[in-house]
């Protein structure tokens, strides 16, 4: 971990100031909030909001944090999530109190359950899964009692019992809370608490063939673990009263109180655990971590740091209103973060040779240039130059357009930190494609020599062809085209720019960089080496963000 999450104590939202006035009116003595992830995917960015809000708020006012699995449903869950989510959370820069997992609990919620029963609460029942949503009734109907409402307590404790036993088939018997099949609130509808599933669960195993449904196993969690603030999102709001219900009628003596915040949304991005999890296993991206992917993972093997996520979803703020972020915003904190960070060097991700014709043959010296100009402090290093460079191949063009400043026949321009060059003749091969650019310099012309006599309009970057090291370099546009569409098949919707691969070149004074290590190719972008595909002999770079500049990188041919 790089940093500790910067306080945002003084921050004013709406539960920031619902804690405030519990811990100063005394009725909390401490805050403990939870992270409750189910661990049937990868976290994205949307679950960066919740571990920043539930991490933070507790943090801001010295109290605690579970990271808690939601691991409920075994069907859909696997301890490889479990791995991956705790790696997320701690490089997001967060460090839990307990570890718990809702999973280790099953054997109180099943004696509250017990509970309900004895006190006329709940009841089993054996109406299939299509009957019992038909009878729930709707928005401006009311529901109709099951058949099965009325069995008295010794019945439904044998029948649960059984459950528990596995004398049932899956889907033939669920127990339901007895609230109010008329309650304008549907939550409250007689919920189903509990479901018969014959499955292997990655941490209980086969001891049990029942699991209690998220309504009533969180409420119960939370509860057990003596959370005081429970902090989600707007959807579950309906929830709230049998949240209330379940810790009530359960007897549970630590009473937590749920608050809402509206969901993360980024414009041009899918965020369901779901359909990230299909783009992954229909083979449509390198894992969960492909840089394309909204997930922590994908964001870190990109190149975002944890600062840059944290100070994003800090300007968000905690609100109820969701809507959509503009990914854009995302990539201005990503910026502003690296830009400090990054240390500056010139890559070629296209190249084309230029050879300086009256630069003496064998020669090579050393030029001075800036790491970082936002960090003076940091110096100057020094980069080869000779005879033959590689440039952009459009830093240069045979016929320009008007106002093109940089490389063409006939015209001069700054090499970035050396010298002037004007463009004398081209080579062309069979193809009649220009594969080298000859030029003249002119020695006068040294940067930082003072020299003024003559102005030039463009400047551009290049790489010393002797010593450059041959780099992949990864490009990156949004993962979908367009409007995601559920229904639709995903193939059509990637976009097939998503991933565009150069082969360049990288100036030698980065050849010992390291897997994660992030740096500013100059006029281009910010780019992290990969730390999945990179190996001694072949580094790949990720474009994490571009820079606001006009420079464009066009599609290669
Ligand atoms: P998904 O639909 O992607 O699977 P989820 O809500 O089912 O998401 P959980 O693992 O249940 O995923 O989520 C853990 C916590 O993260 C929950 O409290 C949930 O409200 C929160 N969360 C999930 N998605 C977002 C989001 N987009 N913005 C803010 N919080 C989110
Ligand atoms: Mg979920």
């Amino acid at each position: 971990m790089e940093q500790t999450p910067e306080t945002t104590a003084s921050a004013s939202d709406f539960i920031r100031d619902i804690v405030r006035s519990d811990l100063s009116e005394n009725r909390v003595k401490e805050v403990v909030t939870r992270f409750p992830p189910e661990p049937n995917g990868y976290l994205h960015i949307g679950h960066a909001k919740s571990i920043c809000i539930n991490f933070g708020i507790a943090g801001d006012f010295g109290g605690r944090t579970n990271l808690r699995f939601d691991d409920t449903n075994p069907l859909k869950e696997d301890s490889e999530y479990v791995k991956a989510i705790q790696e997320d959370v701690a490089w997001l820069g967060f460090q839990w109190d307990g570890l718990r997992f809702a999973s280790d609990y099953f054997e109180e919620m099943y004696e509250r359950a017990l509970l309900l029963i004895r006190k006329g609460l709940a009841y089993v029942d054996d109406q299939s899964a299509d009957q019992v949503r038909e009878s729930r009734g709707t928005l401006t109907s009311p529901g109709q009692n099951s058949p099965h409402r009325d069995r008295s307590v010794e019945e439904n404790l044998n029948l649960f019992a059984r459950m528990r036993a596995g004398e049932f088939a899956d889907g033939t018997h669920v127990l339901r809370a007895k609230i109010d099949m008329t309650s304008p609130n549907l939550n409250l509808r007689d919920p189903v608490l509990y479901r018969i599933s014959h499955a292997v669960h990655h941490n209980t195993g086969e001891k049990w063939c029942i699991y209690p449904m998220y309504a009533y196993a969180h409420p119960l969690e939370d509860a057990i673990e003596g959370v005081t603030h429970s902090l989600c999102t707007l959807e579950f709001k309906d929830q709230r009263p049998l949240y209330d219900w379940v810790v009530h009628e359960c007897e549970m003596p630590n009473v937590p109180h749920q608050y809402e915040f509206g969901r993360l949304n980024l414009t041009d991005t899918v965020m369901s655990k779901r359909h990230l999890k299909k783009l992954v296993d229909e083979g449509l991206v390198d894992g969960w971590d492909d840089p394309r992917m909204p997930t922590i993972s994908g964001f870190r093997r990109r190149g975002f740091t944890p600062e840059a996520i944290r100070s994003f979803i800090t300007e968000l703020g905690v609100t109820v209103a969701g809507g959509e972020v503009d990914y854009k915003l995302l990539e201005h904190h990503a910026r502003q973060d690296l830009n400090l960070r990054a240390p500056r060097t010139s890559a070629v991700l296209r190249p084309l040779k230029l050879v300086i014709t009256n630069y003496p043959e064998g020669q090579t010296e050393m030029l001075e240039a800036t790491i970082n100009p936002e960090r003076p402090e940091l110096g100057k290093k020094q980069v080869p130059f000779s005879r033959e460079l590689y440039i952009e191949q459009d830093d240069f063009m045979e016929v320009p357009p008007p106002k093109y400043h940089r490389l063409y026949p006939g015209n001069e321009v700054r090499l970035k930190d050396a010298y002037f060059v004007t463009c004398q003749e081209v080579v062309k091969d069979d193809q009649g494609e220009v594969v080298e650019v000859r030029c003249t310099y002119d020695p006068e012309t040294k940067s930082g020599s003072g020299f003024t006599a003559r102005k030039v309009k463009g400047t551009i970057h290049w790489v010393d062809a002797a010593t450059a090291i041959a780099a992949e370099i990864r490009l990156y546009e949004p993962l979908l085209q367009g409007e995601f569409d559920a229904e639709a098949p995903l193939e059509a919707q990637i976009n097939p720019a998503s991933l565009q691969v150069c082969n360049g070149y990288i100036g030698v004074d980065v050849k010992d960089a390291a897997p994660g290590d992030k740096f500013q190719f100059v006029r281009q972008g910010f780019f992290n080496v990969d730390p999945k595909d990179t190996t001694p002999e072949h580094k790949v770079f990720n474009l994490i963000v571009s820079l606001k500049s006009s420079f464009k990188v066009e599609p290669q041919k």
